[in-house]
């Protein structure tokens, strides 16, 4: 045998850098559903199952092609536990000249295959992974010397690049880079949501889950209604999907929250996009295209596609850049742990009940839930970094390391001073009321800050706001807030600060 291949769960993509100048005859594909990363963490049920089946998909598709795959399925007495193992093993067995790798996406198992070479007494190639529109050093470059990183200025460099709503004079489309501001609008039921894409799940695919049900019965979420795309043909019907019947509407109600709908607008194509079954230049391309042919606003389309080019590569960028130091910042000194109700979805907080009844039920909740509800309450309730972001990274189908950890420890928690907003997204239940119908179903009172029903939400955030003085005070973009709080009558200031100390020695009782 000549080289061995390894391709892991999350790169499932017949373009991927590892196939290039493959040798069908003679190199060996090894693909392995192995204990340690499917337990690492308490990975939702419904991940496990997207990932092993899309898995067994691929390789079944490999092996069509004509490759030679050795693949590993999972069981919990296999010898081989461990990526490390089964290459091991193979290596022995096989003695290969080399094995070929595409980078992975994560520090941890990263800094194991580069220690393979060594570990194993073998060459490894470890080729970049193409699969992204900026590569790890041109945003190192793009980053050196600037005083702050901004995905704004970075997106508009990603626009340039790839020609995507890009005038040929090279100005954007519609004379303006970003439409955010059309984007904001709350939701009221019509025009109605369309139904989520669905894949009735084939035998591999019922396999997995019956696998999944014996062997990870105490992992977080259901698999039952398993509907996601499992092989790059139904990905893409997913996307057509999406444009035919949610695109049209995304922008206007990006920022929505809904007590009825799970999926409003999205295009739930993260998961797919993550794994490589989808290529994000081919899924901009496609939402383009729907604007050049009149079947989507512009609003829509530039908001898309600068969640893929924009929100998607800066965090990658980040994650690379600063890892492995940046999983351990704490700038904020929080230190509570993560209340219980995270993974029962058992609190009277009617959005935090309904963000977490969701995510059980379906690996899945949209960026708003993630970020203004189960991440804003974190934030303001000084959970430590650590704790949320293992939560992030278990609960959700598309949730890989490199892109959730920026979103949750940068974006959310502002752990990390400031990479990912010059300001914390910290709200009171104000916003919430804004842009969702949740209020009126709960059993808090979004218009008080004090007293026993008064929403957690409002004297969490103004004990946020309070406790973090020195943290913020100076910046210009919360200016506002401290004015807003320091004009408040000392004796409702004493009042709210009181609430607020009760609600964090109470968070499990909320
Ligand atoms: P849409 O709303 O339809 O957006 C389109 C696409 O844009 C997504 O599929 C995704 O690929 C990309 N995108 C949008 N926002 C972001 C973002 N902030 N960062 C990176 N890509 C983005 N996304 C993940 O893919 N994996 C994660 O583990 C993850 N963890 C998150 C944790 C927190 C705390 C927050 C606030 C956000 C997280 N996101 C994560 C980003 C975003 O919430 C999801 O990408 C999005 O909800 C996926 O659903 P969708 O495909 O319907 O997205
Ligand atoms: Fe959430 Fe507060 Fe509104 Fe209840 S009242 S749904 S806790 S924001």
């Amino acid at each position: 045998m000549a080289n061995l291949i390894l391709i892991l769960g999350d790169q499932l993509s017949h373009q991927l850098s590892a196939f290039e100048g493959a040798d069908k005859d003679n190199d060996r594909v090894v693909m392995a559903e192995v204990h340690d990363e499917a337990s690492y963490t308490n990975h939702h049920k419904k991940k496990l199952v997207y990932i092993f089946s899309a898995m067994r998909h691929f390789a079944g598709e490999l092996a069509q092609q004509g490759w030679q795959v050795h693949y590993q399925r999972y069981h919990p007495d296999n010898r081989e536990q461990s990526l490390e193992a089964v290459i091991s093993k193979l290596a022995a067995e096989h003695n290969p000249e080399k094995l070929i790798t595409t980078e992975c996406g994560e520090w941890r198992l990263h800094s194991q295959i580069s220690q393979w070479h060594e570990r194993i007494g073998m060459a490894v190639e470890i080729r970049p992974d193409t699969r992204f529109v900026s590569h790890k050093q041109e945003f190192a470059d793009w980053a050196e010397g600037r005083k702050q990183l901004r995905m704004e200025f970075f997106y508009r460099e990603m626009r340039k690049k790839t020609g995507l709503l890009m005038t040929p004079e090279g100005k954007p489309e519609g004379g303006q880079w970003n439409f955010d501001s059309d984007n904001r609008k709350k939701w009221s039921g019509k025009p109605p949501a369309p139904a989520p894409f669905r894949i009735e799940p084939d035998s591999i695919t019922r396999e997995v889950v019956q696998l999944v049900e014996k062997h990870f019965p105490d992992h977080f979420g259901t698999t039952e209604d398993f509907h996601f795309a499992v092989t790059a043909d139904q990905a893409q019907a997913a996307l057509e999907h999406f444009i035919d019947f949610a695109l049209p509407c995304f922008g206007d109600y990006q920022d929505a929250l809904s007590d009825h709908e799970d999926w409003l607008f999205h295009s739930i194509l993260s998961p797919y996009l993550n794994t490589g079954l989808l290529d994000p230049t081919d899924v901009c391309q496609a939402v383009v295209q729907a604007w050049y042919a009149g079947r989507a606003p512009l609003n829509a389309v530039e908001g898309f596609i600068r969640q893929i080019i924009g929100w998607r590569e800066f965090v990658r960028g980040i994650y690379w850049l600063l890892m492995p130091g940046y999983a351990k910042e704490n700038r904020l000194n929080n230190q509570r742990s993560l209340p219980w109700f995270y993974w029962t979805g058992e609190t009277k907080m009617r959005c935090m009940h309904k963000a977490i009844d969701a995510t059980a039920r379906n690996a899945y909740a949209h960026h708003i839930q993630r970020l203004m509800v189960t991440g804003n309450f974190a934030l303001l309730a000084g959970i430590h970094p650590e704790d949320i972001c293992d939560w992030y990274l278990a609960v959700y189908i598309d949730a890989f390391d490199w892109v959730e950890l920026p979103n949750t420890l940068g974006m959310v928690m502002h752990a990390d001073g400031g990479y990912l907003g010059s300001k914390p997204y910290a709200a009171s239940g104000k916003y919430i009321q804004r842009m969702s119908d949740h209020c009126q179903n709960c059993h808090y009172r979004v218009q008080d800050a004090t007293g026993e029903k008064a929403c957690p939400f409002n004297a969490l955030y103004w004990h946020f706001i309070d406790r973090h003085r020195d943290d913020f005070a100076n910046n210009p973009r919360m200016a506002m807030m401290y004015r807003n709080w320091d004009k408040q009558p000392d004796e409702r200031r004493r009042a709210i600060l009181s609430r607020g100390e009760w609600l964090l020695a109470n968070l499990e009782e909320l």
